[in-house]
């Protein structure tokens, strides 16, 4: 244990532990602290850290108060701070390196002590932290008189006595500077005179993030939403301070509409994305920059859940560095991720359903935020389906084959209807994707120059396109290709051929242009010989909607050939008596020939018929 020391001097208010021991050297007739630790064994380092043990001894050794000692010294901390009465302010806030004064303080301590001025001189453990700049009881600003120059670093006699100028010349040429309210609340708070419960708001939050709040909220009321304090120049960031002081002082209640209003102000902006950065910039960009303080969560949690009531925030997502754990409001954009509805279809059926008001018509979608538990219902009843539109862009068919798909029961509608039993035309996404699969099970890389699309090869076949549909789905046809070239329902690849052979079981069939050049007759005489009823044909589309056309089997090549047709049946099928067509016929120079089987009948071959006798030439012999 130290001795008592004879020569001692009182304790100052607010005197930190390093200038006590700096006067008390001087008192003593030792010109550097250093020098007069080692003759007394202390620790100079650990005095100048604030550590208490240490400030304990200097105290009990010169016979004053060790616990105003302690009280008044910063005392380093692991983590990058030092902490004073139990505020904590970050390394990067302090002025550790060099030594600033309030001379008005100074020369005041000389004038009323009877010591010798320099030993009379002591410093405020406030001048420590650089959030503080101006001096609160003289309004001059604080001024460096000597900037980390060993060996008087943290040893004030020898700082002043180191001085170019006296110290009534240094405060003359100071230009007076009041101290903000931010600032002499810190100087406040730091020394334990603040009242506390008097700044209700800032009271709540440690001293330092008060103060910094102060500064960021104010940048950003003054200089806009994305200004950060650091960015201005010293007399716009003490005037940003006082901005924010202004918002901080009415409370709580003050804050959270500052902060509203930051959420509502948002540019109707295109890249405005629906985060929480977008529209809270400067605060956001603040509360990362001090990710690792613990003193912010508390403010940090505030500030968040604000904007968890105002933005479309919701689980998964964070918040000004923090999970999101609730969601409030919906976006049409994340209403839309959640329930896999369609952006557009999404927002006209909250509008039409009257849980989005259409006011902004041409407000991006990330704008359209609504109350997210009211609509919850509605969004589960819509979620996963998809309308008319989605679907033939989901399954990439074209307008008519979305609509003939439907038609064709190959998608089934669900019978979706709202609170007031409005119905909407909606499909479930797994029936959609179910079908598609269906379609394209079969589809294999494999070229084959005879093969087409569903649409290109139902006019060939001809047959319509969901015909083949079917066969794919039934999966009936022996190939299925698939187009590199495109998607779902426009990449499937069939071979007509392999269709007409199912649909048409009696072989190929011939169109009529074409029965006619296989026969070598006219094309109306084939025509004629269909209405007749001579030749076999069925009807059939050849394209959605289109008009229907003649298949003739290519059987009936033959059966014109050697087929023949007895006289009663051709008097029927034109209209005429027996007798007045067997007349037409030998006008045409048309044959009788005799049928195996029915020997007593007149018959005449078709071919010849087909040849000579057209729709003109009976028409000649009409009655007048
Ligand atoms: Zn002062």
């Amino acid at each position: 244990m130290n001795a008592p020391l004879r020569l001692t001097i009182p304790h100052g208010v607010d005197e930190p532990g390093e200038s006590y021991l700096s006067r008390l050297a001087a008192r003593n007739g030792v010109d550097l602290s250093t020098d007069f630790c080692r003759d007394v064994e202390l620790r100079f380092q650990d005095v100048v850290d604030g550590d208490p043990n240490e400030l304990r001894r200097l105290a009990t050794m010169a016979g004053v108060d060790p616990a105003a000692l302690v009280a008044a010294s910063f005392a380093r901390e692991e983590n990058q701070s030092y902490v004073v009465g139990g505020h904590r302010i970050p390394l990067r806030w302090m002025g550790r390196g060099t030594t600033r004064v309030c001379p008005a303080c100074l020369l005041e301590d000389a004038a009323n002590s009877d010591l010798p001025p320099e030993i009379a001189m002591h410093a405020r453990f406030w001048w420590g932290t650089l959030l503080v700049g101006a001096c609160p009881l003289h309004d001059v600003p604080l001024v460096s008189i000597a900037s980390g120059r060993r060996p008087t670093i943290h040893d004030i006699v020898a700082d002043l006595r180191g001085m170019p100028d006296p110290l009534p010349a240094l405060l003359a040429s100071l230009t007076p500077r009041r101290a903000t309210r931010p600032e002499r609340y810190l100087v406040g708070r730091l020394s334990g005179r603040h009242r506390d419960g008097a700044v209700p708001f800032l009271d709540g939050l440690p001293a330092f993030v008060g103060a910094r709040f102060c500064d960021v909220i104010g940048a950003i009321r003054v200089h806009g939403k994305n200004t950060l304090p650091k960015t201005l120049d010293e007399a716009d960031r003490l005037a940003a301070g006082e901005a924010g002081f202004d918002i901080v002082a009415g409370g709580a209640d003050a804050v959270r509409a500052f902060v509203v209003n930051m959420i509502k102000d948002r540019p109707g902006d295109r890249s405005y994305n629906g985060s929480a950065k977008f529209v809270l910039g400067g605060l956001d960009a603040w509360l990362y920059q001090n990710k690792g303080n613990p003193d912010l969560m508390g403010l940090r949690r505030f500030l968040s859940d604000i904007a968890i009531e105002h933005l479309p925030l919701g689980p998964g997502e964070t918040c000004l560095g923090l999970p999101v754990g609730r969601r409030v409001l919906h976006s049409v954009c994340t209403a839309s991720k959640e329930s896999g509805v369609h952006r557009v279809r999404l927002r006209k059926a909250l509008v039409q359903y009257g849980f989005l008001a259409e006011r902004q018509p041409r407000a991006p979608d990330h704008f359209m935020t609504f109350p997210a538990k009211a609509a919850a219902p509605f969004l589960a009843s819509l979620a996963g389906t998809m309308d008319l539109g989605d679907v033939r862009s989901h399954i990439g068919a074209p307008r008519v084959h979305g609509q003939l798909l439907v038609q064709g029961g190959f998608l089934k509608p669900i019978n979706l209807r709202d609170a007031r039993g409005k119905g909407m035309l909606a499909f479930m996404r797994e029936h959609v994707d179910s079908f598609l699969a269906d379609l394209t099970r079969d589809a294999r890389d494999v070229e084959d120059p005879t093969a087409y699309t569903i649409i290109d090869a139902a006019k060939r076949v001809p047959c319509g396109a969901m015909d083949i549909v079917r066969l794919l789905v039934e999966r009936r046809l022996p190939f299925v290709g698939r187009s590199r070239d495109a998607d779902g329902y426009l990449s499937v690849l069939v071979r007509p051929d392999d269709v007409r052979n199912i649909l048409v079981p009696e072989g190929p069939t011939l169109t009529v242009r074409g029965f006619a050049e296989a026969a070598g007759i006219p094309i109306h005489r084939v025509r004629h010989l269909i209405y007749d009823g001579s030749l076999r044909s069925t009807l059939v589309r050849r394209n959605e909607g289109g008009r229907t056309v003649h298949a003739i089997p290519r059987t009936e090549l033959a059966r014109l050939e050697t087929n023949l047709i007895g006289l009663s049946e051709l008097a029927a099928a034109w209209g005429f008596k027996k007798e007045k067509a067997a007349y037409i016929l030998r006008r045409c120079g048309i044959l009788v020939v005799r049928s195996p089987i029915e020997s007593q009948r007149r018959h005449y071959r078709m071919a010849d018929i087909a040849s000579n006798v057209g729709l003109r030439t009976r028409q000649l012999f009409l009655p007048q």
